[in-house]
Order: structure tokens, then C-alpha cells, then sequence
């Protein structure tokens, strides 16, 4: 028995059920990933009790020589990942992230041009209720009716009659690469700045398999934890000229203490990252997610715009009947996981779209791969056909759990966590 299942069985409980659906499920949410057993060691060190306010070697606490380390590290490490100037490793999440690159590119009032939430972008890009739209003036851009990708005419229309002072590029639910020389282009017509928000892609910009924001934009912002697979965070780079501001507005400007011990995972992470090892992961991503869509056009369901560049699909649903609601229900049932989701021109609501979000970064951290990805994208289709069959869904989820004792997730199969 560990320390944790003796002084409080609840929480340790609900961990290892956590730990179980996560091996015997497939983990199909396109923002979610599997980190290695490295990157959780450090997430999960000492380095929890430490309080750093401040950067390296400017610190406003005694004993951060260690820390002072680790961060430097994590912030080289993004540095030669990306090519960037520089790199502030302290954000809590991405949505930090953003806020902090908007408090440095932005007045309160100001125009901003960013991509629909209902056509892929995400919360922090001027979504009302969250403080992006709440403090600028977000102007929404969306993707073309008929191909369903980034319409960059309509882009150059509105940046030309709103003269917006920054232009965000970057989405949650987007299947496509995102040409970052177009956004830079248009930004530098209209006098704006640009940044990237690369959440969703970072991985796959890091293995160098999309292009890189870095070369066009003032500023890139990503999450840590998707395609990137390292701990739960942010990141922002930018160049030369912004470091100040941006290191002035995530400290003391929206955050207090760094968390040391995730900035730690970040490092570990970057590293891996680096790694050959990586691209081989990258490219797989990609792979599986193109087999998955193959599939599932053959099985006579509609994706946006036909198909995927990247690590994600988005399908419509509505060809087989259902709302995303009730899609993403089913696929539950047999271990499937993932969103529902809205889909461009949507004509259903958000709490019940007409699409569901489909990514592959997660499986294939396990190990999965194409022949894996043909299974299940038949039982996406099977179940999703059939969603009144309970037998049926029931033989799915027996099938995928057997599939799944072949391939570990990396944490999740420590022997203290077995029944
Ligand atoms: N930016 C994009 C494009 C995202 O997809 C997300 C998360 O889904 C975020 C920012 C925000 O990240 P977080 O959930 O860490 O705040």
C-alpha cells in the first residue's frame, strides 16, 4: 500500500479508475496526450514546495539556485526547439499564454482579427464571456463555405477595414496546416502584429513536420500538453524586441509563482522533443490520423474539408443522423473518447453540434498505428451507426479492451495501479 491509498483512500480510488480508463479506453480527444514516465516524475517532484517569483537569477525568494537551474534549462531548451529569441516557460496554461501576449500587443478597446469559435478557433481568441472579447474588440474570420478552409480573402477584407492592431492565428478545430506566411503577409499590410497560438499543432511544428510559426510572427503561444506531450502548461516566444513586456505581464502581471515542478516537466519535455525519436512520432501522428480518415470516409461519413493535414478530423455526424451529443455518448459506451464538436455553418447548437473532434496524438503514443487505426475507425462507424445496439456496443468495447492490453500507457500501468 503507498502513502497516498493509506491516508486517503478516496482521492487514490478515483486516481486508480482514472488510471484504468486510460488503459483500457481509447483516448481519441485531440487535445489530450500521454506524457512519458520522465516528464511525470518531474511534474510529480519536490520541486512542488518551492515559490520562485521572478527569473532566473532575479528572484524575490532565497534557495532558487536549483529552480534557477531547471528553468534556464526549459528555457534554452524551447529556445533551440523552435528557433525563437526567447522563451518565457512560466505560463500556467495556454490560455495564460494568450492573455499575457495580449496585455503586452494591446490596449483595452483594441481591434483584434481571430478565428471563429464556431468555425475552430478557441475561447481565448475573443469568445465573448472570456476576457479576450470581454476587454478588445475581437473581429471573427472564418473558413470558406465551400472548402472549408481558412478564407484568406475574407481575412484580407476585414483586416483591411478594421485595421486591426494584432491579427491571431491559430485554432482548437482545425484539420488543416495553417500557411503562416499568408497571416504574416496580411498582417504586415494592415500595420498589425501577429501571433500564433500553435496549442494544438506545437508538436508537429516540432518535429518539423508543419511549418513554423516562428519566422513570421511576433509572437507564438502553445500549450505543453497536446501534440507537444509534456505536462500541463505554456509557453510564449517572441522576438528580441518583446521580451520585456511579455516577461513584465506573466510576472507580476498574471501570475504570482512559477509552478517549478511542471516547468521542470517542460524541460524534460523539450528535450524529448529534440529527440529523432520525435519526428518518428510526429510523422505517426499524422499517419494515423489520415488512415482514421480514410476509414471513416469509406465507412460514408462527411469530414471538414475532406479530410486532414494534421492530428485531427472533425465529423459530421449528422450524415448518420445523429448530433454530436448523442455521438460522443455512444463512442463513450465503448471506451471511445472524444467531443463533441461544432462544425463550420453549423446549424445545430453548441451544447449539441452537429460534429464530433477526433485526434490521434493520444493512441499514438501508445504504440498504436495504421492497422490500429483501421479498427478503430470501424468501430467509430459500426457504433455510430447503431447507436441503439447495446449488445453491439458492448462487443466494441470488448474488442478494444483487448486491443488495448497491447498497448501500455506509459504511467498508467504501474503495478500499484492493477486491481
Ligand atoms: N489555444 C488553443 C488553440 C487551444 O486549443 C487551447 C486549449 O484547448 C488553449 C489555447 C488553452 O489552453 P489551456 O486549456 O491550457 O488554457
Amino acid at each position: 500500500m503507498n502513502q497516498l491509498q493509506s491516508q486517503d483512500p478516496e482521492i487514490w480510488q478515483a486516481i486508480r479508475a482514472e488510471a484504468r480508463r486510460q488503459q483500457e479506453g481509447l483516448e481519441l480527444i485531440a487535445s489530450e496526450n500521454y506524457t512519458s514516465l520522465a516528464v511525470m516524475e518531474a511534474a510529480g517532484s519536490v520541486l512542488t514546495n518551492k515559490y520562485a517569483e521572478g527569473y532566473p537569477g532575479r528572484r524575490y525568494y532565497g534557495g532558487c539556485e536549483h529552480v534557477d537551474v531547471i528553468e534556464s534549462l526549459a528555457i534554452d531548451r524551447a529556445k533551440s526547439l523552435f528557433g525563437a529569441d526567447h522563451a518565457n516557460v512560466q505560463p500556467h496554461s495556454g490560455s495564460q499564454a494568450n492573455m499575457a501576449v495580449y496585455l503586452t500587443a494591446l490596449e483595452p478597446g483594441d481591434t483584434v482579427l481571430g478565428l471563429d469559435l464556431a468555425q475552430g478557433g478557441h475561447l481565448t481568441h475573443g469568445m465573448k464571456l472570456n476576457i479576450s472579447g470581454r476587454l478588445y474588440n475581437f473581429i471573427s474570420y472564418g473558413v470558406d463555405r465551400q472548402n472549408q478552409r481558412l478564407d484568406f480573402d475574407q481575412i484580407a477584407k476585414l483586416a483591411k477595414e478594421h485595421k486591426p492592431k494584432l491579427i491571431v492565428a491559430g485554432a482548437s478545430a482545425y484539420p488543416r496546416e495553417i500557411p503562416h506566411d499568408r497571416f504574416a503577409e496580411i498582417a504586415r499590410d494592415c500595420g498589425a502584429k501577429l501571433m500564433v497560438d500553435m496549442a494544438h499543432y506545437a508538436g508537429l511544428v516540432a518535429a518539423g513536420l508543419h511549418n513554423s510559426p516562428v519566422p513570421f510572427a511576433d509572437f507564438v503561444t502553445t500549450t505543453t500538453h497536446k501534440t507537444l506531450r509534456g505536462p500541463r502548461g505554456g509557453l510564449i516566444m517572441c522576438r528580441e524586441e518583446y521580451t520585456k513586456g511579455i516577461n513584465r505581464n506573466i510576472f507580476p502581471g498574471i501570475q504570482g509563482g512559477p509552478l517549478m515542478h511542471v516547468i521542470a516537466g517542460k524541460a524534460v519535455c523539450f528535450g524529448e522533443a529534440s529527440q529523432d525519436a520525435f519526428k518518428a512520432y510526429g510523422q505517426s501522428v499524422i499517419d494515423n490520423a489520415q488512415a482514421l480518415a480514410e476509414t471513416l470516409l469509406g465507412e460514408g461519413l462527411r469530414l471538414v474539408s475532406g479530410g486532414t493535414d494534421n492530428h485531427l478530423m472533425l465529423v459530421d455526424v449528422t450524415a448518420v443522423d445523429l448530433g454530436g451529443k448523442v455521438a460522443e455518448a455512444t463512442l463513450e459506451r465503448c471506451g471511445i473518447t472524444v467531443n463533441m464538436n461544432m462544425i463550420p455553418f453549423d446549424e445545430r447548437k453548441p451544447m449539441d453540434p452537429s460534429g464530433i473532434r477526433i485526434g490521434t496524438p493520444a493512441l499514438t503514443s501508445r504504440g498504436m498505428g495504421v492497422t490500429e487505426m483501421k479498427r478503430v475507425g470501424g468501430w467509430i462507424a459500426k457504433a455510430l451507426k447503431s447507436p441503439q445496439n447495446e449488445s453491439q456496443l458492448t462487443e466494441i468495447q470488448n474488442e478494444i479492451r483487448e486491443m488495448c492490453k497491447s498497448f501500455p500507457v506509459p504511467a498508467a500501468n504501474a503495478p500499484e495501479y492493477s486491481p
